[in-house]
């Protein structure tokens, strides 16, 4: 079976960004696997380009993409 569409691009430094269609909503997603959703454009790049801040691999993004209240962890510096 031939692929209707060429592969996407995966790997190190690759950030790809799918815009779903009918809503404007963004979905960004990270090289380190991580994937959420946003409405501004500019808080994707903020998000993507933060990597690996607050960047959670292989966390599904639920419906409807509200930010999870969880607290971030602050490590003490050594
Ligand atoms: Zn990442």
């Amino acid at each position: 079976m031939k692929a209707l569409h060429p592969a996407a691009l995966t790997g190190d430094g690759i950030f790809r960004i799918h815009w779903l269609l009918g809503t404007d909503r963004l979905l960004a997603v990270c090289h380190c696997g991580a994937e959420r959703q946003f409405e501004d454009p500019e808080e994707v790049w903020d998000w993507l380009l933060g990597h690996p801040e607050d960047h959670h691999p292989g966390t599904a993004v639920e419906p409807g993409g509200s930010r999870p209240t969880r607290p971030r962890p602050h490590p003490a510096p050594a």
